[in-house]
């Protein structure tokens, strides 16, 4: 029988604020331990919590970002649980009101598990992304242990998706979509190793094409994206091996040694915490209001992955021009500036991508620095066009652009790069070239068409490169064959 893993993720992010959750503590990594606390964030008795206004923001937009519904009422709650790295004895967090709640993520992914969403894209369904405190940091030494509550009370967002995932691959492009999202989004720096991600695992295994879930195996003790990967390379083949020996899997949460390479067992049902979640009494619902909400959304910025399906999409690039001009905004930017309304975008994209990016790396420079305006890329890509000037001349143009910010016209017109279009010219220097070279001439006309060429370069040279090479062919073409 065939088996297949059902796995969802909860995901833990720091949202990057300046100060913490409920009091003005900055919201900072690697300070000394307890430097950055005030007697809220250690639970002193008889303080009161005030909610950071821009945690709230960051947690709407990452609704909209995450394409999850925004409900008008969410509230706060306590966990109550007692272990050292909370002072207060429960963690504030939202249970049956969260802010945010059915979205999806799409990406590209190809291996299994792909293709459930549209475009070609993978889509994973979110539960929910709810707002809640970070908690201190236990620190073990020799004889002692000592906590750290420079964490306690940075705002944390749980993001939980819905058990759509198939595979460790799968789980691991989504968590680098998420992220990748969220750090564009700013919502979070998203640094795992200063544990501004956490991740937990669940899953289980079933015969494929059933729909009842096994039973319910939750990994904690990831620290990397590879982690969770390795993780579930190790728990998923663990389980369907325990299946198809006969055993009967049990709820449990396990742990992830990361230099072992295996998961073994925490704690199992049994012995599972019962939080008893009740309302937080001192803080109001959290309320959106109509106007603030389309305030937030006016502001969720353009993801990657949708700008790189519209670039493809309104202008006709391949993908891979695409992909460059989506994860390089600033480019991109110049890019669709100079493009709009041009026939030829394709043209644009390769002087944005190869000549503008090269000289921009070469030269250490920003686009926001640049001398020159989209629109005169546009101008000399024109000129190519047009016949005006050949595409190596253009490389010249362009390189004096760059350093001088002149108009691409002004430079050909100062330069006197201007192709000769003139017939009347050319032909002169056409017949000078047919007149000098008797054996290229008799060559062609025998049927050796290669010949046209060493006769086409022949008047480039007699005019110093500025004849327009298609006038030339065309008209030493229309002599010989008289
Ligand atoms: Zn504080």
């Amino acid at each position: 029988m065939e088996y297949e893993a059902v796995i969802g993720l909860e995901t833990h992010v720091q949202l990057k604020t300046k100060s913490k959750m409920w009091c003005g503590c900055p919201n900072a990594f690697g300070a000394d331990p307890n430097t950055n606390v005030c007697p809220i964030c250690l639970g002193m008795p008889g303080v009161l919590p005030v909610a950071n206004a821009e945690a709230l923001r960051l947690t709407v937009l990452t609704g909209y970002l995450l394409n999850c519904e925004i409900p008008r009422f969410a509230k706060f709650d306590r966990k109550n649980y007692f272990y050292p790295d909370s002072a207060k004895n429960y963690q504030v967090t939202q249970y049956d009101k969260p802010s945010t709640a059915r979205g999806w993520v799409d990406f590209e992914f190809s291996g299994l598990g792909a293709g459930t969403g549209p475009d070609g894209l993978t889509r994973v369904r979110i539960t929910r992304a709810h707002l809640e405190e970070d908690v201190g940091k236990n620190n073990h030494f020799d004889r002692h242990s000592g906590v750290d509550f420079n964490r306690g009370g940075v705002p944390l967002l749980e993001i939980v998706s819905e058990p759509d995932l198939r595979g460790p691959e799968h789980a691991y492009t989504y968590l680098k979509a998420l992220t990748d999202i969220l750090v564009r989004g700013g919502i979070s720096d998203c640094d795992m190793e200063k544990g501004m991600v956490r991740c937990d695992v669940n899953v289980s295994v079933r015969p494929k094409g059933t729909e009842p879930l096994g039973a319910k195996i939750e990994i904690k003790n990831m620290n990397s994206f590879s982690g969770v990967r390795r993780a579930l390379e190790y728990e998923i083949p663990r389980q369907i091996a325990a299946v198809q020996r006969g055993e009967t899997l049990r709820q449990e949460t396990r742990r992830w040694d990361d230099v072992a390479g295996i998961t073994e067992p925490m704690r199992s049902k049994e012995d599972a915490h019962d939080y008893r979640y009740l309302p937080e009494p001192d803080l109001m619902p959290f309320c959106p209001t109509d106007e603030w909400l389309a305030e937030i959304r006016a502001g969720v910025p353009e993801l990657p992955l949708p700008r790189k399906l519209r670039l493809v999409r309104e202008f006709g690039l391949p993908a891979g021009d695409a992909q460059v001009l989506s994860d390089n905004l600033p480019l991109g930017q110049f890019f669709e500036l100079a493009a709009a309304g041009f026939q030829q975008p394709k043209a644009i994209a390769n002087w944005v991508i190869n000549t503008l990016a090269a000289k921009l790396a070469e030269s250490a420079g920003a686009v926001g620095d640049l001398k020159f305006a989209p629109a005169e890329l546009r101008q000399l890509v024109e000129l190519v066009d047009g016949g005006k000037i050949s595409l190596k001349m253009a490389q010249e143009v362009f390189a004096e652009m760059f350093a001088s910010g002149e108009k691409p016209g002004v430079i050909v017109e100062k330069r006197g790069l201007a192709q000769v279009s003139d017939t009347g010219a050319i032909e002169k220097l056409c017949e000078e070239a047919i007149a000098a070279n008797p054996g290229a001439v008799a060559d062609y006309r025998s049927g050796k068409v290669a010949a046209l060429n060493s006769l086409k370069g022949q008047v480039m040279k007699l005019s110093k490169g500025k004849a327009n090479p298609a006038v030339v062919g065309d008209l030493l073409a229309q002599k010989l064959a008289v």
